[in-house]
């Protein structure tokens, strides 16, 4: 595979039913519960104790849950 974007704001997804990984961008806006695969449009839900489709299928967390972490841990050191 070819060079994928290493920003925070892109995520690789990878289908449920057909394994096809695609890379698509996380908006900021909002936390997204569904997202269609661009392939075999199957459509994938967030998973119960997850808080967005990034956070179940993507190979990034949803950006505002990194910035959650890395707040919590500047919080906890002080
Ligand atoms: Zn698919
Ligand atoms: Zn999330």
């Amino acid at each position: 595979m070819a060079n994928l974007p290493k920003t925070q704001m892109v995520t690789l997804i990878i289908c449920n039913d057909c394994q096809h990984a695609f890379v698509t961008e996380m908006p900021l806006i909002e936390e997204v519960h569904q997202i269609v695969c661009i392939h075999c449009e199957s459509v994938m839900t967030t998973n119960k104790d997850q808080c967005c489709v990034y956070c179940s299928y993507g190979s990034e967390k949803y950006p505002k849950m990194q910035l959650w972490d890395i707040l919590r841990s500047s919080l906890d050191s002080s």
